[in-house]
Formats: C-alpha cells, structure tokens, sequence
C-alpha cells in the first residue's frame, strides 16, 4: 500500500441542521468523533502523518470552536498528527478567537482555519481586526493559515486572493480546493498561483475537491514552469472531500497516469508523485518533543521550523 501524507482532514461531528431551509440533516456520515477512530481511520488507509481540523459548516460559531480541544488532543497523542484551529473572520467571534488563539502555541499546533462560509468577507469591515489578528499570529508562531475556496461569492479565490497579496509575503498561506471549484481552477492554475510564487509570496494548495482535469492540468503547468512542485499537497478533506480507503493517486490521473511523472525533469519526478504518495515519515531531531511540520518532506522550504498546516475545506456545508 502507498504510505501518503493527509494534508487537510477534519475531526468531529456537525450537529443535524436544516441546509439552505431543508430538513435537518447529517451529510458527514463519516466523520470521527474521537481521536481513537481518527487514528484506526490513519492506519486503514496508510495515511502515515495528517494535519487534523476541527470540523465546521453549521451556522452555531460555538461547534467549530469547541472541536479546537479534539483536534488537539489528536495532535498531542502522537506527533504523526498535527493540527490546525478553528478561528473565526467575523468580530462577533472575537472573544472565541481569544480562547481559540491561546491555544495557538501549544505543542502539535500547526496551523489556524479560517473560512467566510459562515459570513464575512475579505474586505467586510467587520473581519478586519480579526484577519488582522489571525495572520499575525500565525506569521509570529510559523504557523500556516488554511482558508476556504468556493466559486463565487466570498470564499471565491478573486476575493480569498486578496489575503494572499496582503499576508502572503509574511505568512504562509493554504488555498483549499486549488481555488474552488471550476472558475477557481481555471483562474489558480491559469496563472495567479504560479504569479504568486514567483512573487515571493507563500502560498499553497492542496487538490481535494478538485475536478477531474484540474489536478492533471496542475501537474503539466508545474512541469512546464518549473516551480509550484512544493506548493501542493495531496488532501482528502475527509469526511467531506472523497474517502481514501486506499492509498490511491488523486493526482496525475490520466490514461496513463504514469507517462506524465517519467516526462518530468528528474528534479520533478518525486515532488510530483508527493501530490498523492509523500515519502515515508523520517524521524529527526525535530521529533524531540518538539512539533514538527508534517509536511516536512514535501515543503523543504520550511523544514527550518517544525510545524505545518494543512488546511482543506470542505464543502459549502462543513469547512
Ligand atoms: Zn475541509
């Protein structure tokens, strides 16, 4: 079985709610409610290491907020998982912010989620002192900041974008989705992922969520430019995104799936397969106790530090 590495996955289960004025329902029918099933999960699949997330996606702030503790109580049992907290845009949530960022330091923190499919904006007024916060703070403790993308609206990478251009030279940043959707992919891989990095800014993605070209097309622009190969992350979004039940390329899937790796420049080839197989987990100093990045051997560019993130969304109804 391939051994991968799970960049965004979520832990915790949603309340039964009423989507878009429907029935209550529980759409996460796999999702984990401890921290034991979360690990056999691992261990079924061959998932060696995992940025675990707090559930979200219901419109009751406090269910996201109070996942925090089980995620990190999954980070804390065994460093193959780290995690990232469930922090909010809006100013209605400072004070859970409050509880949520105090927490950001602890051993097995990797990384702060955000998302505006709970309301909020970019560009709202009202988030602007808690964006603020939330980039700050990861820049000061190394963490990475996991954002949402969906087409349209505010989660759209037009408007997700900006916090790239704003933080992005400070803080790394992770774009769910590879943009969100269609008009996302087209817009991240047309062009505006590849112009960032060769800005300086620190940006990544994982292709959880994306449709069936994206991920092909992502690996011949990469090939093409030559940079970008250690800026995504292979992610299941789990429960939300397609469940791995075997290690199984998500990524340069085509009818020969196998011809685009062999075309790579030689200095391409393993950063490439990493989209859906990270090399196995090698134990280092960094494991003294110390938090380390789980994606340590796919983003070299931050093996100085040992923390990471993932960050993944989920739908339009959990994060
Ligand atoms: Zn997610």
């Amino acid at each position: 079985m391939t051994r991968s590495h799970d960049a965004h996955r979520h832990i915790g289960r949603l309340p039964a709610y009423g989507f878009y004025g429907g029935p209550p329902v529980n759409p996460d029918t796999t999702a984990r409610e401890s921290v034991g099933q979360l690990f056999a999960d691992l261990d079924r699949e061959g998932t060696e290491r995992a940025l675990v997330l707090p559930n979200y996606g219901v419109p009751d702030p406090d269910v996201a907020f109070a996942l925090n503790h089980l995620a990190l109580e999954a980070a804390q049992k065994d460093d193959r998982v780290r995690c990232g907290l469930w922090v909010s845009p809006k100013a209605s949530d400072a004070a859970r912010n409050d509880a949520a960022l105090a927490l950001a330091g602890e051993e097995g923190v990797a990384a702060l989620k955000t998302s505006f499919l709970l309301g909020g904006g970019v560009d709202d007024p009202d988030c602007a002192a808690e964006l603020e916060r939330i980039f700050s703070t990861a820049a000061a403790l190394d963490l990475v900041v996991h954002v949402h993308t969906s087409p349209g609206a505010a989660s759209d990478v037009d408007q997700v974008g900006r916090l790239v251009e704003r933080y992005g030279a400070t803080t790394r940043i992770h774009l769910v989705h590879l943009g969100g959707g269609m008009s996302g992919h087209l817009k991240l891989v047309g062009g505006r992922f590849f112009d960032w990095i060769e800005r300086g800014l620190k940006v990544y993605t994982d292709t959880s969520w994306a449709i069936g070209f994206a991920p092909t097309w992502l690996c011949r622009e990469v090939q093409r430019r030559g940079i970008g190969h250690d800026r995504v992350l292979f992610a299941t979004d789990s429960p939300w995104g397609r469940p791995r039940r075997r290690a199984r390329p998500a990524r340069c899937r085509h009818r020969r799936p196998r011809a685009d790796v062999r075309a790579l420049p030689r200095e391409l080839r393993g950063p490439l397969r990493n989209l859906t197989s990270l090399p196995p987990h090698q134990p280092t100093a960094a494991h003294r106790g110390a938090r380390h990045d789980h994606h340590r051997d796919h983003h070299h560019a931050h093996r100085r530090r040992d923390r990471r993130a993932d960050q993944g969304e989920h739908g339009e109804v959990d994060g």
